[in-house]
């Protein structure tokens, strides 16, 4: 979901629909996965305060009962601590009836806080940080060049949840393409665990034109999944998931072939027989 501005197309998680964008940065400090096209047009920069200040005071004259606000673009979380904390006193103080503070955050930018300055933001009011895990197999993660290995995604993961900010996580189906499915579901599924995530979104891979990853797919370099064999990625991904804390499950995001719901572990049963309810059908029911 998006719209267009002057400085490129915002982004924001499909939740976030009701919440006031407050664009912290232009743009992904990264902005070098091969898979994401998201801001590729845009020179990314952190936005000096003034700016923010008049987004902030353009949005109070126009709503000043804001109950929820997203940090954007890509990685919110790359600001410093401290300037973090300046905005969200100031989003505070200017919406009284504000409940709801959240962003981005990349693994490698997370690493860069430590557990203090986490509790700071959760107590200040950062409420959740949306975190793409992507895969959880190291050579998926060199492959599409996300720039940490999955042990660093483990260690930034289980910061997230330690401080008490809630982790909402998001994996990607298809991303190993034909050649690496099962080792992208197995070692995903443990990755996933090991974090235990308030939140487990998942989507399926879309080759964006022009995106380093649809390029190789061009060249026969990359081999994507078809529909059925995301559901059957899906499938195996999801019985490596072992978790004990209460985590909000979906698989529905447009890009997905099967919309799902349910809290794992509970619902993990529900959602594998969901699954193989699916595949079983035949061929062109399965596909409509
Ligand atoms: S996937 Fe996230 S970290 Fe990677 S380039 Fe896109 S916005 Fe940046």
């Amino acid at each position: 979901m998006y719209f267009d501005t002057a400085e490129g197309i915002v982004y924001r998680p499909p939740s976030e629909a009701n919440s006031f964008i407050l664009r912290v940065t232009i743009g992904c400090s990264h902005n070098s996965c091969t898979f994401c096209n998201m801001y590729r047009q845009v020179q990314f920069r952190i936005r000096p305060m003034k700016e923010i200040v008049e987004q902030i005071k353009s949005a109070a004259a126009y709503n000043p009962n804001l109950k929820k606000v997203f940090l954007a673009d890509g990685n919110a979380l790359v600001l410093s601590t401290n300037k973090l904390l300046e905005i969200i006193g100031l989003l505070k103080s200017t919406f009284p009836n504000l409940a709801s503070i959240t962003c981005y955050g990349a693994p490698k930018d997370t690493l860069r806080k430590n557990i203090s300055e986490l509790i700071e933001l959760k107590r200040a009011g950062l409420r959740m940080i949306y975190m793409g895990i992507e895969s959880g197999n190291d050579g998926i993660l060199t492959s599409i060049n996300k720039g940490v290995s999955s042990e660093e995604i483990i260690m930034a993961g289980q910061l997230v949840r330690d401080s008490g900010i809630r982790l909402a996580a998001m994996v990607i189906l298809g991303l190993g393409g034909k050649t690496h499915t099962v080792q992208h579901a197995i070692s995903t599924g443990k990755v996933v665990s090991a974090i235990n995530p308030s939140v487990l979104g998942v989507l399926t891979l879309t080759l964006e034109k022009d995106a380093p990853l649809a390029i190789e797919a061009e060249q026969g370099k990359f081999i994507p999944l078809s529909p059925l064999e995301t559901v059957e990625e899906l499938q195996q991904m999801l019985q490596h998931i072992h978790i004990t804390r209460p985590c909000v499950f979906n698989s529905n995001h447009i890009s997905n072939l099967l919309p799902l719901t349910g809290t794992l572990p509970r619902d993990k049963e529900i959602l594998l027989s969901e699954l193989k309810e699916l595949l079983s059908l035949p061929r062109k029911v399965q596909l409509t």
